[in-house]
């Protein structure tokens, strides 16, 4: 059977039925996809990691996704938002680290103080890093405008999860409503494309009633779309979320962790020069899980910079990592367990998708 998956490899282009076979893959199988997708990794984006720097801004949130834990109907969840000047310090803490990139990621929100509060934050970070640090934006489904205005703020990648290509899933992991609609998140992709960003998405892995043929399809979006940089990791119950009910049908986190690091692989296969992030779910699973996703294709970490005392209000899902350790702690270790996953940490560098570049002169 290790011949199938071999000749699978060997492909220019991976078919549907391919990615299915390859997700559905064994143990000794498996290895051969990883040790596949190191060589692609290695051959077109080379052993550099890049660090993004996250700040968890705020848990707020006007959207009511079913899975996540800082959904507004979770009356349990203690809402925060990271204050100005604790922002310039964790910015300044990545600037002064050689961290390259901050991310910026929140709930949902609108309203035109909001709006401008991002704006001035941005502004201000890029000011203080003498235009150094790289911004990625995680705020959610925004208007074109906001969008721009974010843009020429210094802002110029910007992560907006699919969460799951197929709308029929979406329309069940999300309220029936304006607000949560399937079209209206793609539009937001292509706006996001049109005002300049580097675009990023992804989706979560092992959701109940989610097939091997929906996650293909998945990694199909990504390149039909040609999306610049992916983040998609395993889907983690929390129990104040209306999922919860479902997590009898899940399949054992172990499997949701091997199946996330066989997309990574897949995905490395199939858009070889794209950035891949070893996401946090990740390593809710396992200690060492986003240096595996390293190992298999990723090459962008997110080192949490939130404050401590925001940490555990930023719960998303159950079990959630390092919400006790403090940055500097954060660092070391993660420094000696890249190297250990034979990757190289590129710092001082914006670590852009190449993906990017490449479209952008086409
Ligand atoms: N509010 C913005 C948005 O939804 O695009 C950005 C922040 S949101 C918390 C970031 C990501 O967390 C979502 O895109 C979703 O994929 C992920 N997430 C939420 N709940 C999760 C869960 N239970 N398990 C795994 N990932 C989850
Ligand atoms: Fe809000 Fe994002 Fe969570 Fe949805 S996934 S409830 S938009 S924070």
């Amino acid at each position: 059977m290790t011949q199938l998956i071999q000749h699978i490899l060997q492909k220019q282009n991976l078919s549907k039925k391919d990615i299915v076979r390859l997700l559905n893959s064994d143990e000794t199988e498996r290895k051969s996809l990883f040790a596949h997708a190191a060589e692609v990794k290695e051959a077109h984006v080379g052993k550099k990691v890049f660090y993004r720097g996250l700040i968890e801004y705020s848990n707020l949130c006007g959207k009511n996704c079913l899975y996540c834990g800082i959904r507004a109907g979770n009356k349990n969840a203690h809402r925060y938002e990271v204050t100005e000047e604790e922002v310039l310090e964790a910015a300044r803490y990545a600037w002064e680290n050689k961290f390259g990139s901050l991310v910026l990621q929140a709930g949902e929100r609108s309203g035109k103080d909001y709006v401008r509060r991002i704006e001035r934050l941005v502004k201000e970070i890029k000011e203080m890093s003498n235009g150094e640090l790289g911004i990625t934006l995680s705020l959610g489904e925004q208007s074109e405008e906001t969008y721009r205005r974010w843009f020429e703020a210094g802002a110029h990648r910007y992560l907006l999860r699919i969460e799951v290509s197929n709308p029929e899933l979406y329309h069940r992991y999300h309220p029936q409503n304006k607000i949560h609609d399937y079209e209206a998140r793609l539009q937001a992709l292509h706006l996001l494309r049109k005002v300049g960003y580097q675009v990023g998405s992804g989706v979560m892995i092992g959701l109940p009633f989610q097939t091997m043929e929906d996650l293909a399809d998945d990694l199909l979006f990504f390149q039909e779309h040609d999306i610049d940089m992916v983040g998609m990791g395993p889907y983690i119950e929390h129990e104040d979320t209306p999922m919860y009910q479902y997590r009898d049908q899940l399949m054992p986190k172990m499997d949701r962790f091997y199946l996330s690091l066989k997309m990574v692989a897949i995905l490395r296969i199939m858009m070889k020069d794209i950035n891949i992030a070893a996401t946090t779910a990740m390593q809710a699973i396992d200690p060492m899980g986003r240096e595996k996703s390293i190992k298999v294709g990723a090459n962008i970490i997110m080192p949490n910079l939130t404050p401590s005392r925001y940490r555990e209000d930023y719960l998303l899902y159950e079990d959630k990592p390092c919400t006790d350790e403090d940055a500097e702690e954060c660092k070391r270790c993660l420094e000696a367990r890249i190297h250990m996953a034979g990757g190289e940490i590129g710092y001082g560098e914006w670590g852009d998708s190449k993906h990017f570049a490449r479209r952008r002169k086409s």
